[in-house]
């Protein structure tokens, strides 16, 4: 059984969290300022945040002036609130030649898969919905989520969901001569990038070899991913909600409502996200005792975005639901069935 964990009583993190420490006081490491989360801690993204307005100066004037072949701009677009949003907000501040892409990965929602329909149309934006990924994340995830269980999935499982479908916009963009890629990653979404990717990554291989085992993929299947200096061109990436001003999730949802993009009702997160997302925090419930997203809500407790008191009662309620395959049961086994998996596969034998 899992037993002994400490959580803090400031922002929820519990000590089974890698490199997390409580302190006799009850606080962590974190909220001690010992320790900084995602890319701040590199201390040259530290003051990052301070410096919003001279990002988002440069973010409008890159919008304004970058031309490309094809399109001017492309926008990942998953059919959530902050990807509506974004690429309204690309069409408007760029010339208008935007191309928007849907990496599909098999685990859409149906909701999301309707609201890029209904917001393709209303943009009048063209829309590439690219299937080829799809085999190569299917193998991936039934992988990932059968191994290393002593492991958050977040950490391991949407890393390498996100270098994939990042491999596809990247390429995409070359295609089509696109200069830049803009990304919908929310304002504390800086697990490993701030505002950009580094031309220092954008120069690797994306392949992430250390995940998987040598033949598990074909040459072919390789070369879906990045391939960095090789690649026939190196668009920019940007993660503009990083520096736009005063983000707040309620003024998303009513800006794209009033724009007749989508009505509340279709943007709520728990409707759009993923469906992978239900066996990943069923999966770390029971072989880690907690929420596979903790590390990056308890960012968001200490950076005063979200409630200490509502993520407690909510976690309360997933650990009991989520954790034991109660709710949304279906969801979880039409996603595991998808994988040709069972709930005892992604728990660890004790
Ligand atoms: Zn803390």
């Amino acid at each position: 059984m899992l037993t002994n964990m400490k959580t803090c009583k400031s922002c929820l993190i519990v000590d089974r969290v890698e490199g997390v420490v409580i302190g006799k006081d009850g606080a962590c490491n974190y909220c001690s300022g010992q320790k900084h989360f995602g890319v701040m801690e590199d201390p040259a993204f530290r003051d990052a945040y301070d410096k919003k307005d001279v990002f988002y100066t440069e973010l409008l004037d890159i919008l304004k002036n970058s031309k490309g072949r094809d399109y001017d701009a492309l926008v990942a677009l998953s059919g959530g609130k902050d990807s509506t949003w974004l690429l309204k907000f690309v069409k408007e501040h760029s010339g208008g030649r935007v191309l928007a892409v849907t990496v599909d990965n098999g685990f859409e929602s149906g909701i999301a898969l309707s609201n890029i329909e209904r917001v393709k149309k209303a943009l009048g934006i063209d829309h590439l919905f690219i299937e080829e990924y799809t085999g190569v994340l299917l193998k991936a995830y039934r992988y990932l989520l059968t191994h290393n269980k002593d492991r958050n999935t977040v950490d391991i499982l949407c890393r390498i969901c996100t270098i994939v479908w990042q491999s596809a916009l990247l390429k995409t963009a070359v295609k089509y001569g696109i200069p830049n890629v803009y990304i919908g990653y929310s304002p504390d979404q800086i697990e490993y990038y701030f505002f950009r990717i580094t031309e220092k990554r954008l120069k690797e291989n994306w392949f992430p070899r250390e995940f998987f085992p040598e033949d598990m993929f074909s040459e072919e299947e390789k070369k879906l991913f990045w391939l960095g200096e090789s690649e026939g061109g190196r668009p920019a990436v940007y993660f503009p909600f990083h520096v736009v001003p005063s983000y707040k999730s309620s003024r998303i949802r009513a800006e794209i409502a009033k724009a007749g993009l989508l009505p509340k009702g279709r943007s709520s997160q728990t409707l759009t996200n993923c469906r992978l997302n239900w066996l990943m925090m069923y999966r770390d419930y029971r072989n880690l005792g907690y929420n596979a997203h903790l590390p990056s809500f308890s960012h968001k407790i200490r950076r005063g975005i979200e409630s200490r008191a509502e993520w407690n009662m909510s976690l309360f309620l997933a650990k009991i639901f989520i954790g034991n395959a109660l709710f949304p049961r279906k969801l979880m086994k039409d996603a595991l069935k998808k994988l040709g998996l069972d709930f005892s596969d992604l728990v660890k034998k004790r």
